[in-house]
């Protein structure tokens, strides 16, 4: 898998938490999964790391550079996560940006990265079937393979895309095929070139033998134009290759009963635990001591997808009219994080944030909260409500991509896992947030049985990752048509 983020190296959204998830899952079914990613700057090495002895010949265009590579492992597992040094590209304080603005040069970074990871096969003289690239940060892989020398290892391997987000596509100049030394070729409508420019995810959808995302209902989603962000007719002509697999969690690392960030473990059969982490959270983000009143939280990019907006433009009104506290967890837009910081100052004890990125404090959040909130304007597949179902906390979600494919609306007779309303608009949340407080206070029951519902779910990802299997398969044969599986 070559991977711009995997869990718990460098995480900057859901697609590290996949990465750090469905490899111990392909594992276990019996598959030999090695990872590459970048070594980025906040890696700190540890003991256990090992700088591979020799180095990494990168070919680019007209030069070949050469790189260092470090192997780690997936944590409780042998799984194998080499990482790429190349400091000019990677010694930098961000993933992909910094104050906001995205580095100017990351449509090179990524592709040096790319043809760097395509080079370890034969650096560690180990051949993979099948190389599944992620993102637009990865998208070149599937472009690479077709076009590497009959004599290289990579020569006869499968190729697979999976869509985590199609919003962000990987645009770069034209020049971006000469520095990463490609054929002029590929820069074509039908490959590389979109709107006189390359567009890496657009070649990777016409290049790869299978494209998976990571929902059923976003691969039907992204085929229309409302959701395919200039892509629904690429998608559209590959249809019989795109897959929708929904991403799954990880039930061992994220476990009420074993988390180690909660102040207190709890158990579905036994939920005094949860009581005492709502408590913990109140304190933490400075709300009022009032056990009965819920507590909806958000954890969330502060971005346009996520419509943290919409909460915005009515939140006033939640706080007037419906007895909710409000807590929200994240980074961002900077007017939005003004927004929320304001939203505080005037409702100190009913509104609490912290805006950055931390782990334990999501986690917290998670357990501690009555509800999470996820007013998505568009939603691949979502792993928060995920987790919140795991943890005890329904999920108030909008009907779209995966959260329409992971909640279940709550019904007279009690069956549900979560809320769930239908439009992207701040009336839609407002009035979700008013069900919300209406069950919590005067339908206790009804609330503890979608309480219960979710914590009974089953989201690991045994089925999915049989069905990353199949499309492996597939797309080996596709390359290997009279080859045996
Ligand atoms: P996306 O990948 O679009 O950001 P997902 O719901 O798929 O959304 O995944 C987000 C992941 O990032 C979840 O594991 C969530 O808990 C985590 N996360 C989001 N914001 C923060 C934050 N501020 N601090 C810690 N974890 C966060």
């Amino acid at each position: 898998m070559v991977t711009p983020e995997v869990e718990p190296f460098i995480k900057e959204g859901g697609l590290a938490d996949v990465l750090g998830a469905l490899p111990r899952a392909l594992a276990s079914l019996g598959h030999d999964v090695r990872l590459v990613c970048p070594k980025y700057r906040c890696f700190r090495v540890r003991p256990d790391w090992e700088a591979l002895p020799g180095v990494l010949y990168i070919p680019l265009g007209g030069v070949t550079t050469y790189a260092r590579v470090w192997m780690a492992r997936l944590p409780e597992s042998d799984i194998p996560v080499y990482f790429i040094e190349y400091n000019s590209f990677f010694d930098r304080p961000g993933v992909y940006d910094e104050d906001n603005h995205p580095y100017p040069d990351n449509d090179r970074r990524f592709a040096f990265f790319v043809r760097a990871a395509l080079e370890l096969p034969r650096f560690l003289s180990w051949n993979p079937a099948v190389i599944h690239a992620h993102d637009w940060p990865t998208a070149l892989s599937p472009v690479c393979l077709n076009v590497l020398p009959g004599d290289h290892p990579l020569a006869r391997a499968g190729s697979v895309l999976t869509i985590h987000n199609l919003e962000h596509q990987g645009y770069a100049d034209r020049s971006l095929l000469d520095f990463a030394g490609l054929p002029a070729w590929l820069y074509r409508p039908d490959g590389l070139e979109a709107m006189g420019a390359v567009n890496a995810l657009k070649g990777a959808i016409y290049h790869a033998n299978k494209i998976t995302t990571v929902s059923p209902q976003y691969a039907r989603e992204i085929q229309e134009p409302d959701g395919g962000f200039g892509l629904h007719h690429v998608l559209r002509f590959k249809a019989a290759d795109l897959v929708g697999i929904l991403n799954g969690i990880d039930h061992e690392r994220w476990d009420p009963g074993r988390d180690v960030f909660l102040p207190v473990n709890y158990h579905r059969r036994n939920l005094r635990g949860k009581t005492l982490c709502r408590r913990a959270l109140r304190e933490d983000f400075g709300l009022e001591d009032d056990l009965s009143l819920p507590v909806v939280g958000v954890i969330s990019r502060f971005q346009y997808q996520k419509g943290i907006d919409l909460v915005l433009d009515v939140a006033g009104r939640v706080l007037e009219e419906a007895r909710v506290a409000l807590v929200f967890l994240g980074s961002g837009n900077p007017e939005l994080e003004g927004r929320i910081r304001s939203l505080e100052s005037r409702f100190p004890e009913r509104v609490g944030s912290w805006i950055g990125y931390d782990e334990g404090r999501a986690r917290r959040l998670v357990a501690g909260a009555d509800y999470l909130l996820l007013p998505s304007r568009f939603e691949p597949c979502g792993l928060v409500q995920m987790y919140g179902m795991r943890y005890g906390t329904p999920p108030i979600v909008r009907r779209v991509g995966g959260l329409a494919g992971t909640v279940s609306d709550l019904d007279e007779s009690g069956d549900g896992t979560g809320l769930i309303f239908d439009e992207p608009t701040g009336e839609a949340v407002f009035q979700a947030l008013v069900r919300a407080s209406g069950i919590w206070y005067d339908q206790p029951d009804r609330y503890r049985k979608m309480q219960q519902n979710g914590m009974k779910k089953d989201f690991s990802w045994q089925t999915s990752a049989r069905k990353y299997s199949q499309v492996y398969q597939w797309a080996w044969q596709a390359r290997n048509p009279n080859g045996k599986p």
